[in-house]
C-alpha cells in the first residue's frame, strides 16, 4: 500500500522544521502529519511561528534544518540539500488578503491556474463553473471581482485555489477581514468545502473557537514549538497545560500541589484559602504525581452554584457580577480571594452580594502542568 491509500501515513509530514530570522528561532524544531484529505490547524498567538511554517511547507522560506514530504515527494531536506521550487509543489493558497485580481472578472481569477497548465479551453470552463457553484458563486462568474463582497471575494480566492485540484491547501488565517457573522457562517462553509474536495488541508489561525470548529487535528503552539497536539475535544477537555488551557476556551486556575494520587490518573489537589488548606478531589494530566506543584483547570460550565447548601462538600462564595446571556448566566464568584468564573442556569437568577455554594465534578477538574 502506498502513502497515498494508507490513512495512518501522513500525507503532508513536516519533521524537524527549524527556521531562524537573525538569531531568532521562528520555529524550533516541530514535527507534524496531515493524513490525507484531513484538516489541521496550527493554532498560537502572533509570533508563534504558524506562518513561517506555512511559508516553508510552500517553498517561500528555505529551512535551517528539516525535511518536508507531501505523498512520496520530498519537497524540502536542509541536509540532503534538496529544494523544491515553489511552482512544482502543486500547492494551492488562501489568504487573510484575498488576493484577487481586480481587473479580472470572477471566472477569469478562478481560470487563471488551468491557463497557467495549459488546460484547453472546454475543461477549463467545465472546471470554472463547477468549482464556482461548490463555492456558492455559481450566478457571479461574470462579475468584476471587485463588485464582490469580502465574503464572496474569499470564495472566489478558495475557488481560485481548489480549481487545478493541488495536492494540499494551505490557509493562512483566510477569514480574519470578515464580520463575526460572516465568520461564523463561513468557517462552517470553507469546512464543507473542503470535505467535498477531499484536498488535504493546512490552516492556520490565533482564533481558537475557530480551530475548534473546523478542525480535525489541532497543533497548538507557542514560541515556535508544539505544546499540544489532538483532537477539538481532546485539546479542550485534557489541554497539557496552563498554556493550552488559558489559550482554547475559558477555564478557572487555581495554583497549588498534588497531595495524594488515589488510582492511576486520579487523585487530590490542595490549595491555600485563608489560613485553611482544602483538598479537592481531581483527574491528574500527564507527568503529575504526589508533591507536583500543579494548577488545576477547570472550565466555567463545569462548576455548579446553587444557592442550598444540600449534601456533600462545596466551596462557599459570594456572587460579585452577574451578566445575562439568554441560555446562561455568566457569574464572578468570589472564594477567598479567588474569583471563579461560572455558568450558571438561567433560572436561578443569582444577584451580586448574594451567597453561593459551588461544587466541582471531580471528573470535569484537571490538574495540568504549570
Ligand atoms: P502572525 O499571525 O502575527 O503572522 P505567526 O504565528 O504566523 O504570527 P510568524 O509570522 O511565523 O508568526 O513569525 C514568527 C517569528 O518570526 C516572529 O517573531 C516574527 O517577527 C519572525 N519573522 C517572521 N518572518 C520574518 C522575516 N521575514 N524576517 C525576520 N523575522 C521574521
Amino acid at each position: 500500500m502506498n502513502r497515498r491509500e494508507n490513512p495512518t501515513v501522513p500525507y503532508l509530514e513536516v519533521q524537524n522544521l527549524v527556521k531562524t530570522f537573525g538569531n531568532d528561532r521562528a520555529v524550533d524544531n516541530i514535527s507534524f502529519g496531515v493524513p490525507q484529505g484531513g484538516f489541521v490547524t496550527l493554532l498560537g498567538p502572533s509570533g508563534c511561528g504558524k506562518t513561517t511554517t506555512l511559508m516553508c511547507i510552500a517553498g517561500l522560506h528555505k529551512l535551517d534544518a528539516g525535511e518536508i514530504r507531501v505523498g512520496e515527494t520530498l519537497y524540502t531536506s536542509a541536509a540532503r540539500h534538496v529544494f523544491l521550487p515553489p511552482e512544482k509543489r502543486d500547492i494551492g493558497m488562501v489568504f487573510q488578503s484575498y488576493a484577487i485580481w481586480p481587473h479580472m472578472s470572477v471566472a477569469e481569477n478562478v481560470a487563471y491556474p488551468l491557463e497557467m497548465r495549459k488546460v484547453g479551453r472546454p475543461e477549463i470552463d467545465e472546471r470554472v463553473n463547477e468549482v464556482l457553484r461548490l463555492v456558492g458563486l455559481g450566478g457571479m462568474a461574470d462579475k468584476l471581482a471587485t463588485q464582490l463582497s469580502g465574503g464572496q471575494q474569499q470564495r472566489a480566492a478558495l475557488a481560485r485555489a481548489i480549481v487545478s485540484r493541488p495536492r494540499l491547501l494551505l490557509f493562512d488565517e483566510p477569514l480574519s477581514n470578515l464580520d463575526l457573522k460572516l465568520r461564523e457562517q463561513m468557517r462552517i462553509e470553507l469546512k464543507r468545502i473542503q470535505r467535498d474536495v477531499g484536498i488535504t488541508s493546512l490552516y492556520v489561525t490565533h482564533d481558537q473557537s475557530e480551530a475548534l470548529v473546523m478542525s480535525d487535528e489541532i497543533i497548538v503552539m507557542s514560541k515556535g514549538r508544539i505544546e499540544q497536539r489532538g483532537g477539538p475535544r481532546d485539546i479542550y477537555a485534557r489541554p497539557v497545560n496552563r498554556y493550552v488551557s488559558n489559550f482554547i476556551g475559558v477555564a478557572n486556575m487555581l495554583d497549588g500541589v498534588v497531595v495524594r494520587v488515589t488510582a492511576p490518573g486520579r487523585g487530590e489537589f490542595e490549595v491555600t484559602h485563608g489560613n485553611e488548606r482544602v483538598r479537592l478531589p481531581c483527574r491528574l494530566g500527564e507527568g503529575l504525581g504526589e508533591g507536583s506543584c500543579a494548577v488545576l483547570s477547570v472550565r466555567p460550565e463545569n462548576v455548579h452554584a446553587t444557592r442550598d447548601k444540600g449534601e456533600g462538600p462545596c466551596l462557599e462564595g459570594k456572587v460579585l457580577q452577574t451578566i445575562f446571556l439568554g441560555n446562561c448566566l455568566d457569574c464572578r464568584v468570589l472564594w477567598g480571594e479567588f474569583e471563579w468564573k461560572v455558568l450558571a442556569h438561567p433560572r436561578l437568577r443569582l444577584r451580586p452580594g448574594e451567597r453561593v455554594y459551588l461544587r466541582l465534578d471531580p471528573e470535569q477538574s484537571l490538574a495540568v502542568q504549570p
